[in-house]
């Protein structure tokens, strides 16, 4: 599969855009970079009277502007909001669209902290959570209700790589009146574009893949038109109000970070794809490995409703080991590959969300086996990558003392209600 190919004809090619759309040469100096505009407010010329449309930098700034032009361009998109988090993404996106008595269905396998957000902050304000099996559209036709306000869908899901058929659920949420949001942060648009397969809404962290440096906290809203979403306008204008009155735009010097990032995307992602496919292959010959998701695999149940919706596979594998000894040893005897949270880096990382990642789901249906490993493919040569790998795992133990009993270790008990634990998770 090409993920290069251009979207239109009309249109340039989706890597001349990721380098070109919104980054020409600078006009007063001819810098061919942008520069950063670190400030404030702009200098008016009579009273209301701006000299590019920016008036004071909680509303806008060039920088975001850059980014927000690039943003989309690339997912053919009408509006798009460069924020300063992929949750602040999450927020604007439920507090514009959401109200007391709504209900939100997300998926069974969900990245921890946007389960974590709606329990805490929006379960309060009288809007209910129900958890369905999204990968199944003949649950959600089941589930789905008049109560219904949004349908939110996660594909490729952090960490589980489950893959939602976002056509499919876009024709059954907008039966049932509710709108479709995609956190496409996995795919990224170079991969993915679910406006084009009728969602309504599309956010993602750009602290992963888009910016791809693992320098950046970043997120981005994005919506289309009247073509492909029926409410465009409403929501729009709901987005635009909640963000115009609250101020979750991303900085200069990150939005400039990360319109940067988005020049080599295309690039990346191809290496970050092909890195994942060799891993995933890899790993399903080794004895050591229970079970590998990866939507690249025939095995994966997911990997035609993928095939058909997405160009390209993404950089991140996850795995489940023997046993839990196992999974702990393995991420501590990696040596290229780094333990730490987060994903979509150039670096390739390693992650055990039982207790990193997804603690804030540990306590509920959500929760992740201790078995289970994520390991987000950077862009290194795949030959080191294999090294290191094969290296961990024979430094890796079965059992916690390191005899091997050939039993699946038991999941440990978390007596603590660790959504209130104020633990970071990406
Ligand atoms: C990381 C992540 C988020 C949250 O983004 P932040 O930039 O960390 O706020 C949301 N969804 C998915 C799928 C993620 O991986």
């Amino acid at each position: 599969m090409s993920i290069t190919e251009p979207l239109h004809t009309a249109q340039p090619g989706i890597s001349t855009r990721s380098v070109h759309s919104g980054a020409n040469p600078e006009s007063h100096t001819g810098s061919v970079v942008a520069p950063i505009f670190q400030t404030s407010t702009f200098m008016m010329d009579a009273p209301g009277q701006t000299r590019a449309g920016f008036d004071y930098a909680r509303t806008g700034t060039p920088n975001r502007s850059d980014l927000e032009q690039v943003l989309c361009e690339l997912e053919n998109a009408t509006f798009a909001a460069a924020v300063n988090s992929g949750t602040s993404a999450e927020v604007a996106v439920f507090s514009a669209l959401l109200g007391p008595g709504d209900e939100i269905i997300i998926p069974r396998d969900i990245y921890g902290g946007t389960y974590r957000l709606l329990v805490n902050e929006y379960e309060r304000w009288g809007i209910s959570i129900r958890t369905v099996d999204l990968t199944d559209t003949e649950a959600l036709a089941a589930e789905i209700s008049e109560k219904t306000a949004i349908v939110w869908v996660e594909t490729p899901s952090n960490p589980g790589l489950d893959i939602v058929d976002i056509e499919e659920t876009a024709r059954l949420a907008h039966a049932a009146n509710a709108l479709l949001a995609v956190d496409s942060t996995f795919a990224t648009p170079i991969l993915q574009r679910p406006i084009e397969l009728g969602a309504d809404v599309v956010i993602h962290s750009t602290t992963k893949f888009i910016n791809g440096h693992s320098d950046v906290i970043g997120g981005a809203v994005l919506a289309g038109d009247g073509s492909t979403c029926a409410r465009a306008a409403e929501v729009v204008e709901r987005l635009q109000n909640y963000l115009a009155s609250v101020g979750l735009g991303v900085a200069p010097f990150d939005a400039w970070l990360t319109r940067r990032g988005i020049k080599t995307l295309p690039v990346r992602m191809a290496r970050h794809c092909e890195n994942a496919q060799a891993v995933a292959e890899w790993l399903e010959g080794r004895p050591e490995i229970a079970e590998v998701l990866y939507p690249g695999l025939p095995s994966h149940p997911g990997h035609e409703v993928a095939k058909k919706q997405m160009s390209g596979f993404g950089g991140v594998v996850s795995f489940r080991t023997d046993t839990e000894a196992r999974a702990l040893s393995l991420v501590q005897n990696t040596q290229l590959i780094t333990l730490a949270e987060s994903l979509g880096g150039v670096e390739s990382l390693i992650d055990h969300p039982a207790t990193m990642t997804h603690l804030a789901v540990a306590d509920c249906e959500l929760s992740v086996s201790p078995t289970f490993i994520r390991l987000s493919l950077g862009i290194e040569d795949i030959g080191d990558i294999l090294a290191d790998l094969e290296s961990a795992l024979a430094a890796s133990v079965q059992t916690p003392d390191g005899v091997s009993s050939g039993v699946e270790a038991p999941v440990s008990d978390h007596s603590l209600s660790a959504l209130k634990r104020p633990v970071a998770t990406v």
